[in-house]
Parts: structure tokens; C-alpha cells; sequence
């Protein structure tokens, strides 16, 4: 079973992908948390990288191509992946194509989740991260006092920290927005003409889309639950 969880800056597609990851035990790769990794471990790519998404731009597709058909060569990549953030241009959603068919293999499904531009604005602006954990907050889960929701404060889950990412700022906001129109629309387009693409409701509460996704697994890969 191999999915892509497809959608726009602030869908939730991260968040469904980690359910879908803790429902069918299959590994979860997002190419923005192995970039995030990369800049915080100061690598060379990572240099590279942070400013690029600092912009809300695209990271080549180059770098990606090779840093998935890395992680998709490891052995916990055999039974199947979730792949999140990727493809995010065609070239990539070729390139990744090209790579299955080498071992005679295809994506299963992509799992798009709908959700309209005005509430991803408001839900990227106000949305956190755990530093430590890597969870992601909305700022409801946060309970702050007052509306201003902090850069920085204390994890609910791990007691780490959580913070606002370089690219959840207002102004970057727009610009991730404008390059998921222009270049990432075209994937949709290729996969829904191979007619692998299933929608799902990204604007209900969190729960609501979950079970939603996962309904829908459930009834095309019942056997594969672990
Ligand atoms: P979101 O989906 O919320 O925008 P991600 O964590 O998926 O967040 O991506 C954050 C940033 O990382 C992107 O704006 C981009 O700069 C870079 N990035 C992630 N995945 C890719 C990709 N497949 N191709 C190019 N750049 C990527
Ligand atoms: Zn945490």
C-alpha cells in the first residue's frame, strides 16, 4: 500500500498522514520534516534548503527526487509508505513514477484533502510546532490565555518546546500559497488522470477528516490493518 497524502499548505495532510502511519504501521515521510532535519543538523543541504523555504519557495526538485528514492530504498519502505509533502511538482510526480516502475511497483492511492484558502491562512498563522516531538498544534489545542498565541512555549505532549516555523509567518503564507496553485495543482491533475485520487473534506474538525481517511482506507486495503 502506497499512498500519497496530497493537499495544501495547512490541509492537515501532515497530521492525517500520521494517523494513517499509526493505523496500517507503515512509515511516514514527509520530505519538509527531513529537510527541517537536515537544516537543523546544519548540513550542507540544509544550508542550501533553509532559505529556500524560508521564502515559501520549492527546494529543487533534484535534491527531493534523490533524498525519497533514498528513504524509499530502506528496508521499512518494503511493505508500503505514506509519502506527505511529495510530490509537489510533476517532475517530481514523474520522477517518482520512473522510480517505482524500476522495481515494479506504483502509488496506491493519493488522499487529497480539500480545504479552502481563507482557512489556511488562519490555520497556518496560528498552528505550532514541537521542536522536541515534532507535533503539530493548532492554536485551539494550545489553551493560551488571551488571542495572541506565543512564537515559543512549553509542549503539551512532550514538555519540549514548540514554536512557529520560518514559513507559518502571514507573509510566506501567501507566497506557499501561490506556488501550491501554480506548481502543485499539476500533480493533482497527473494522478487524477490515472483516476487514483480519492477527496476527502479537509474543512471539518480533525477527527471528523480522520475518520473520514480512514473509512475509506479501510475499505480498499481491509487487510492491510494492523
Ligand atoms: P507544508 O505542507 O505545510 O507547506 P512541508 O513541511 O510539507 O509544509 O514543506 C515545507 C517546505 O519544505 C516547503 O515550502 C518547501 O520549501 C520544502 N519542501 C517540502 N517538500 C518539498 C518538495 N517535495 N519539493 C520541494 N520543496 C519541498
Ligand atoms: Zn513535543
Amino acid at each position: 500500500m502506497n499512498l500519497i497524502v496530497l493537499g495544501a499548505p495547512g490541509s492537515g495532510k501532515g497530521t492525517q498522514a500520521v494517523k494513517i502511519k499509526e493505523k496500517f504501521g507503515l512509515p511516514h515521510i514527509s520530505t519538509g520534516d527531513i529537510l527541517r532535519g537536515e537544516v537543523a543538523a546544519g548540513t550542507e543541504l540544509g544550508l542550501e534548503a533553509k532559505k529556500i523555504m524560508e521564502s515559501g519557495q520549492l527546494v529543487s526538485d533534484e535534491i527531493v527526487l534523490k533524498m525519497v528514492s533514498n528513504r524509499l530504498a530502506q528496508d521499512d519502505c518494503k511493505k508500503g509508505w505514506i509519502l506527505d509533502g511529495f510530490p509537489r511538482t510533476r517532475p517530481q510526480a514523474e520522477g517518482l513514477q520512473a522510480m517505482l516502475a524500476e522495481v515494479g511497483s506504483e502509488v496506491s492511492l493519493g488522499v487529497l484533502i480539500q480545504v479552502k484558502a481563507d482557512q489556511v491562512v488562519e490555520r497556518l498563522s496560528s498552528r505550532r510546532t514541537c521542536r522536541d516531538c515534532g507535533k503539530i498544534f493548532a492554536g485551539a489545542d494550545l489553551q493560551v490565555a488571551g488571542d495572541e498565541i506565543p512564537a515559543e512555549g512549553e509542549c503539551p505532549k512532550c514538555g519540549g518546546v514548540y514554536y512557529q516555523r520560518g514559513d507559518d509567518r502571514e507573509t510566506t503564507i501567501r507566497e506557499r500559497l501561490e506556488v501550491y496553485e501554480n506548481q502543485t495543482r499539476p500533480v493533482l491533475d497527473f494522478y487524477n488522470d490515472l483516476d487514483k485520487v480519492v477527496e476527502i473534506d479537509g474543512s471539518q474538525q480533525m477527527d471528523v477528516v480522520t475518520d473520514a481517511v480512514l473509512s475509506i482506507l479501510k475499505d480498499r486495503f481491509e487487510d492491510r490493518i494492523q
